[in-house]
């Protein structure tokens, strides 16, 4: 809001600048409405397309190597890796516009935490040279909805992959303490000023890191702290500038 800051550099709060903030506030309400309803129609549209293409080329993987000359194996992998890229997206689009209008459904089951990011890492592992390590309590059980707390593993995940991308090692760990279990995903990479943390969760929100260029919409930790909200658990993120992050988050655990 324009006349936030205006406030905040000491002018006298009068009733022309109260409406003024109002009127601002309405119209970015309604700016950010016209963005989620294009966002919504545009991100439906492409899904269809998208994964029409997904199928045949993943028809087309299925013939590589006996079928394929190897160099059109290698564009097959190359054009893969990039509809698995652009489905990503475009899933952060739909998810955002499905929490906004509260359809966020979950589908709740009983599962060994462990066990499940194990099985995240070993699929990370594939596509990634990274080395994973994993830690912690191998007998928790969480009632949640997997393929969501999945999800915001690997957003976690990816993201340290994406922003760390000169350090090799990522740490993840699985603890329990006062009824609440608790996992982290710690990367060694550069860390994240401390004045745009309380940002980070927020929706479109990005740090400007000058002169490098990070693909993304700002979408992934906004969607995980409403997936992790909604299971009434906690997230957040411990960072040391030049060390790296650990994302974390909280959920309630089961006795079994
Ligand atoms: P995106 O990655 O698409 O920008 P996210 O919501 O996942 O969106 O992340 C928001 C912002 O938080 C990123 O743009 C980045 O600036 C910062 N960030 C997230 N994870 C890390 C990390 N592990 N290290 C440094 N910065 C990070």
């Amino acid at each position: 809001v324009r006349s936030t800051g205006k406030l905040y550099s000491g002018d006298i709060f009068t009733k022309a600048n109260f409406s003024g903030t109002i009127q601002d506030i309405t119209q970015k309400k309604l700016e950010e409405q016209r963005k989620d309803d294009f966002l919504s129609i545009a991100s439906h549209e492409l899904k269809t397309p998208i994964t029409t293409l997904k199928g045949s080329l993943q028809l087309l993987s299925r013939y590589r190597d006996n079928m394929l000359h190897p160099m059109v194996v290698k564009l097959v992998d190359q054009a893969n890796a990039s509809v698995t890229k652009i489905t990503g997206l475009i899933d952060d689009l739909l998810n955002t516009t499905r929490t906004n209008e509260g359809q966020l459904f979950l589908n709740y089951r009983s599962f060994n935490l462990y066990e499940m990011l194990e099985t995240c890492c070993s699929h990370i592992r594939m596509r990634e040279k990274y080395r994973l390590i994993l830690h912690g309590n191998k007998d928790l059980y969480i009632e949640a909805d997997e393929a969501r707390i999945d999800q915001v593993v690997v957003n976690f995940v990816n993201n340290a992959v994406k922003y760390a991308p000169d350090q090799r090692e990522i740490h993840l760990s699985v603890e329990e303490s006062g009824g609440m279990v608790k996992v982290s995903v710690r990367d060694f990479g550069p860390g994240i000023p401390a004045d745009k943390i309380p940002y980070l969760f927020d929706r479109y929100y990005r740090v400007d890191y000058s002169g490098v260029q990070y693909s993304g919409l700002g979408l992934g930790l906004y969607i995980s702290a409403e997936i992790i909200k909604k299971h009434h658990g906690q997230i957040g993120v411990d960072s040391e500038l030049g060390k790296g992050s650990t994302f974390w988050f909280t959920l309630p655990v089961r006795k079994v």
